[in-house]
């Protein structure tokens, strides 16, 4: 088991890709916080993974709130000890052009997947910073850090802001032995996605089945989704890696739709 030892919180694992990313990372032996906003699919998700064998439990959290973050990364490390590893996940999508997006949904998307890295990191970085014992920060980010598409204004925002803030944590977290990086994958059939699908396919005036094979895939060299076992061993190598080589990167899993 590669993190045997290890203790990992990740965000908005109640579902699609924090869930399989918090199952890959048990399997690997880590202790699991599964952090979301949704308490009860929260402690849903962490006793499926106690009833495989893996250590976890299900930690209420609004990762806009800071008294949530605080409180509940103090609710980890009087569970397991101290935190090494944060998969800063929560996300959401709203699709609108800008002419009629909302500002309140603007500014909902950028807190929960700005603030939300932010006040995470901020929460586990003392861990992290003991005796400069070290851990891995990694931020959600997606195609959409690099790419733009229309409708997504916040979201492709937020998502390019996460890789300043990953930089930023490389540099200063060096000399305490923390890494960070930016895990971008293309599209992942999750609920976040399948909700997508009829809603621009009205805004765009197309076929559910044009959304799918022409907006989502269109750009893929093979028509292919990505997974979540996919992002999940992403995630895995990246805090494996065995030396500050591999620090402030963003890396994309996509099927070859965003190539840097
Ligand atoms: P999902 O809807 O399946 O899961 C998101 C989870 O985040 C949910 O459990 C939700 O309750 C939680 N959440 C929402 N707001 C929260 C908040 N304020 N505080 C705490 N938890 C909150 O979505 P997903 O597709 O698994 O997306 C996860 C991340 O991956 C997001 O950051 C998303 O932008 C990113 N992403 C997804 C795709 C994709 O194709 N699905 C592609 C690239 C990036």
């Amino acid at each position: 088991m590669k993190l045997a030892g290890k203790t990992a919180l990740v965000t908005g694992a109640a579902s699609g890709i924090g869930r399989g990313i918090a199952r890959m990372l048990a399997h690997e032996g880590a202790a699991v916080a599964v952090a979301d906003i949704d308490a009860a699919a929260a402690h849903t998700a962490a006793q499926a993974i106690v009833d495989r064998g893996g250590r976890a439990i299900g930690v209420p959290m609004d990762v806009t709130d800071e008294q949530a973050v605080n409180a509940g990364t103090q609710q980890v490390v009087e569970a397991f000890g101290g935190v090494d590893i944060l998969v800063a996940n929560a996300g959401i999508q709203i699709v609108n052009p800008i002419q009629d997006y909302a500002f309140a949904d603007w500014k909902r998307m950028l807190a929960i997947h700005l603030d939300g890295a932010f006040l995470t990191t901020r929460a586990v970085l003392p861990q992290m910073y003991r005796d400069d014992r070290g851990g891995t920060v990694i931020y959600m980010g997606s195609v959409h850090s690099h790419e733009a598409s229309p409708l997504k204004s916040a979201y492709v925002t937020a998502k390019h802001g996460v890789l300043g803030l990953a930089r930023v944590l490389a540099s200063e977290g060096a000399a305490h032995n923390v890494r960070s990086h930016v895990v971008c994958p293309g599209f992942v059939r999750t609920p976040l996605v399948e909700k997508q699908i009829p809603e621009q396919a009205r805004e765009l005036g197309i076929s559910e089945d044009e959304v799918v094979q022409r907006v989502m895939l269109g750009g893929t060299v093979d028509g292919v989704f990505t997974t979540l076992e996919d992002v999940a061993q992403t995630v895995l190598f990246l805090c494996t890696f065995p030396s500050a080589a591999l620090t402030g990167q963003s890396i994309v899993v996509s099927h070859g739709w965003f190539m840097q």
